[in-house]
């Protein structure tokens, strides 16, 4: 792969990448098509990476489809699809880690420790390995785009980031591999994210400012949603991750709930 980029490289091409763990649905579609949009060259990467996840979760039965993958990704005009097995990315003995180390603590970081050193780890192997200009990815994962951006920022990576808007179902749901996880009834549950995102986003549009009022308009659709447990519901300046009471810049109210045992995320950037 490294020879490879390096090689468009050289020719004065331009190369933008796509990290995935496949699983492939119209959100990461989105990406492909930007990154399409942005270079001359695009590369999907597949990856499933273990360093990631901790060891309760659902890493043995994330769902896996590499050849539907590539049946979808293939008309968006990707290039290279990158599809690394685990061994070659962790090679016995690998024991260097990347921690960006406030941004990964709050918010996801508080029940997956550990999972943004995997995320930041991996990414910067997959910057490595594909050499990119530019690299996309979806602000439905926002402290992942922060940690990676400011981990770009810190390392010297010379990579442009861009954060893709969350694409939804017609319905709101925010489109995520783990959705299949869900039963019927808790799919129609998953709503309480997006409504409270929503009833949020209302109050905020209506002029309030008070972390607590809109947290508040944010639960209310998550507490009538029985199979629902909430992990976090909180609003954070949308930069630094720091806790906010009252908005006076950017801030992004941020959410995983666990709807029966799929754990969901979501989020909505408020910018007064
Ligand atoms: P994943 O394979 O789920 O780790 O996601 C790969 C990339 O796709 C990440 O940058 C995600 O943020 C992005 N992504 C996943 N779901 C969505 C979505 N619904 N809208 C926009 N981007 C997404």
């Amino acid at each position: 792969m490294r020879a490879q980029a390096e090689h468009w490289r050289r020719d004065g091409l331009r190369i933008a990448v796509v990290p995935t763990m496949g699983s492939l649905h119209e959100g990461h579609l989105t990406l492909l098509r930007a990154a399409r949009a942005a270079a001359d060259l695009v590369v999907l990467t597949i990856f499933v990476n273990p360093t990631q996840f901790g060891p309760s979760e659902d890493l043995a039965r994330y769902p896996r489809d590499e050849a539907g993958d590539l049946r979808k990704a293939l008309p968006t005009g990707i290039d290279c699809a990158f599809c690394p097995d685990a061994a070659s990315m962790y090679p016995p003995g690998a024991q260097t880690f990347v921690t960006v180390r406030e941004l990964e603590l709050p918010l996801c970081g508080q029940s997956r420790p550990g999972h943004f050193a995997g995320v930041a780890t991996v990414v910067s192997k997959l910057f490595h390995l594909t050499r990119p200009h530019v690299a996309f990815f979806g602000e439905k994962d926002f402290q992942q785009l922060a940690v990676i951006r400011r981990m770009v920022r810190d390392l010297d990576f010379g990579i442009e980031i861009r954060g893709v808007a969350i694409v939804r179902e017609p319905d709101g749901l925010a489109m995520s591999s783990r959705n299949a996880y869900l039963s019927a009834e808790e799919r129609v549950q998953a709503l309480a994210l997006s409504r409270g995102l929503a009833a949020a986003a209302a109050a905020f549009a209506a002029g309030e400012r008070a972390a607590e009022k809109l947290l508040a308009a944010a639960l209310a659709p998550i507490a009538a949603a029985p199979l629902s447990r909430i992990d976090y519901v909180e609003l954070r300046d949308a930069e630094e991750l720091s806790p906010v009471e009252q908005v006076t810049r950017p801030v992004v109210l941020a959410m995983a709930v666990w709807v029966g045992k799929t754990r969901l995320l979501d989020n909505r950037v408020l910018r007064p």
